[in-house]
Formats: structure tokens, C-alpha cells, sequence
């Protein structure tokens, strides 16, 4: 937090010295936290004069799963959940990790610094083994810190705005990038993560909100289908609305994402809402969340039928991360003394 704390007074000072990357794996559509966890960060980051590079992590999805789904269907709609939510393609870099081979030859060099027990220490990758039923981790789950590291490393990214269950994972790339410049000499920058006033979102069913779960509003749901997603939300049977996170995690969950949208404290929420029960906070939550959703999705609908402009876009986007990974990758390599011609 403290760190998360400096990378603000940072953005408000000298922000041209922040270079943000962050991803979403394309599983499913964003859902709101996404939006709260980490894309009004990257759009504040934007907006402030960051350098913004925006990862689909296409690789990453058959860390849990064996099939990728229709992939293409969700790289598409990644793209578009993003832009509508106010990426804006001219200043930001948005690619998908798949189109860079520089950037996963970086995994090599960086998989010799790390141990199988320091991976297999890692609590989100066993949180993310069991949520997925796997009972023997794969290779690529076990090494997806180091792919990160790579992803997050290639272009030198200082800050990265993320949800709490990324916090291991940014700390294993840090550990990847002390451990190279020691070794090696100073290369990498050693990220910190930028976190938002909604560090872990609940789905609808009390858990972390999770594309994978179907537990979620997405982003592009209609004003009608969020409505009734809601209504199905898990609450408690104390009719008197109280913020409590520990003892009440659902009804204070509901009572943050009004919060978030309305910028009204969540206790005078609670209190605004007193014996109305979960029936008046829900409805309060619907009207808040299609109000603060309402332009993006206007935006992705208006946008949704062009695949040339997604294709467009990913194509300037790879093409850029492409050079710059060839870059660093060239560096890693004198670094290394692997240059022999
Ligand atoms: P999956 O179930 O496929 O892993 P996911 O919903 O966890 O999907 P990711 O693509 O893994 O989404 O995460 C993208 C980013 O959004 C990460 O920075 C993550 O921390 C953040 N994030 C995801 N879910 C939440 C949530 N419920 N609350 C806050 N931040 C979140
Ligand atoms: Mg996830």
C-alpha cells in the first residue's frame, strides 16, 4: 500500500516517468472488477501522461485449462472492453504476448533465477490451480510468475496496476529483476504495483469475481441483464444495511462498488440505505453501476461490429512491442556476452 502510495504522489508529480503495463487474460469478457481493480488506474495512468502498454496474455490462458476456447472471439472483445473503458489506441500499446517472440525468449534467462520451490511457494498459483479443480500444476502455471516477469520486464515497465491476487507474482518479477542486474548488470527497472481502492472485487456468489467463475457483471452486459444479475447477488438475512467488510463481506462488497461509482463513503451509503434491506441496495447498486457504465457501453457498442479496427489495432500494437522486445532482448544478450558476430 505504502508503495502503491508513492507511485500516486509519483503520478501527480512527474508522471512522464511511469511506464505501466498490465493484462488481462483474454478467458472471457471484463467484467466490474476489472473496471474497479485495474482499468480506471490504467486510464488515470493515460490520462495523466503515462507510457501505456496493454498485454492480452493469449499464452497464459492454457495455464489452467487445456483448450483456449474461442480465443479469438475473446482477444477481440478484450481489445474493445478496453478502449471503451477509455485506452485510447493512438497513445496506448495494446498486444497480445503470443505475436512477440522476443518477449517470451526473455522467460529463458529469467527461468535460471528463480527455484521450483520459490515457484511452488507461490499462493496465487495454487489459488488459481484449485479454482480451476487441477490437481497436478502443469508447467506453465508453476513458471507463469516468470512468464510475467518477462511480460512486465520486456519493456521495462515501472508500475503496474493490479488486483491484490496479482501481489505475488509482481513480487516474483521484482525478484527477477534485482537478480539479473546483480548478476548481470543494471537492466531491469524493479516494478511496483499501483493499487485501487478495490484491491479484491466478490462476484455474485461471494468469491473473488473471476471471468472464469461466471460469477460476474461484465462490462458489456445491457443495463436489463445487469439488473437482473444483481438481484441474484448474495447477501446476508440482516434486514439493516451496515458497512461491516469483515463480518458482512457481501453487503460491504455491494456497498463498495456504490461507493466507487457514486464517490460517497460506503458507511453513509449503508447508513442512506439503513432498514431498506437488500432489496433498496441492490436497486441502488443497479442504477450506480449502469450510470458510470453507460458511456462505455455506448462506446463498445458502436464499436463492436468493426473486427478491422480491432485487427488494425492489434497489428500497430504487436509491430511496436515487437521492436522494443527485440531491444531489451538484444540488451539481455550483451549483457549476457552472448554476442559472437
Ligand atoms: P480468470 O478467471 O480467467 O483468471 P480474472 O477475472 O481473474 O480471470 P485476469 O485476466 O486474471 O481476470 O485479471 C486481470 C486483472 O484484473 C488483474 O490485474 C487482476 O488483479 C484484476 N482483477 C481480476 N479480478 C479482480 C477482482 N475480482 N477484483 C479486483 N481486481 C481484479
Ligand atoms: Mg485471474
Amino acid at each position: 500500500m505504502a508503495r502503491s502510495a508513492a507511485i500516486e504522489k509519483r503520478l501527480e508529480e512527474n508522471p512522464e516517468s511511469l511506464r505501466m503495463l498490465t493484462g488481462d487474460r483474454p478467458t472471457g469478457a471484463l467484467h466490474i472488477g476489472h473496471y474497479f481493480g485495474s482499468i480506471r488506474n490504467r486510464v488515470k495512468l493515460q490520462q495523466s501522461g503515462a507510457e501505456i502498454w496493454q498485454l492480452i496474455a493469449d499464452y497464459q490462458v492454457i495455464t489452467d485449462r487445456e483448450m483456449l476456447g474461442d480465443i479469438r472471439g475473446s482477444v477481440h472483445s478484450l481489445t474493445l472492453d478496453n478502449i471503451a473503458a477509455g485506452l485510447d489506441p493512438e497513445r496506448a500499446t495494446i498486444f497480445t504476448h503470443s505475436a512477440v517472440p522476443a518477449l517470451n525468449q526473455l522467460m529463458l534467462p529469467f527461468l535460471s533465477l528463480v527455484s521450483v520451490a520459490e515457484l511452488q511457494r507461490n499462493p496465487t498459483v495454487k489459488d488459481e490451480a484449485k479454482t480451476a479443480g487441477i490437481t497436478s500444476i502443469g508447467g506453465l502455471l508453476l513458471t507463469y510468475p516468470v512468464h510475467q516477469a518477462a511480460d512486465i520486464l520486456f519493456c521495462k515497465a515501472n508500475v503496474v496496476p493490479v488486483g491484490r491476487d496479482q501481489l505475488p507474482h509482481l513480487e516474483q518479477t521484482r525478484v527477477v529483476a534485482r537478480r539479473f542486474n546483480e548478476r548481470y548488470g543494471a537492466t531491469f527497472p524493479e516494478p511496483d504495483a499501483l493499487l485501487s481502492e478495490a484491491t479484491l472485487i466478490l462476484g455474485l456468489d461471494g468469491t473473488k469475481m473471476s471471468k472464469s467463475k461466471g460469477n460476474v457483471i461484465e462490462l458489456r452486459m445491457t443495463a436489463d441483464e445487469t439488473a437482473k444479475k444483481l438481484k441474484g447477488a448474495k447477501t446476508d438475512s440482516d434486514r439493516v444495511i451496515t458497512y461491516d467488510p469483515e463480518h458482512r463481506p457481501e453487503v460491504a462488497n455491494l456497498l463498495l462498488l456504490i461507493s466507487l461509482c457514486e464517490g460517497v463513503a460506503p458507511e453513509l451509503v449503508a447508513e442512506e440505505i439503513g432498514d431498506g434491506g437488500g432489496g433498496a441496495l441492490k436497486k441502488r447498486l443497479t442504477e450506480a453501476i449502469n450510470t458510470e457504465l453507460a458511456p462505455l457501453r455506448a462506446r463498445r457498442l458502436e464499436l463492436e461490429g468493426d473486427a478491422a479496427y480491432v485487427a488494425d489495432i492489434l497489428r500497430a500494437g504487436n509491430a511496436r512491442a515487437n521492436e522494443v522486445a527485440e531491444a531489451t532482448l538484444d540488451e539481455v544478450r550483451e549483457r549476457m556476452g552472448m554476442v559472437y558476430t
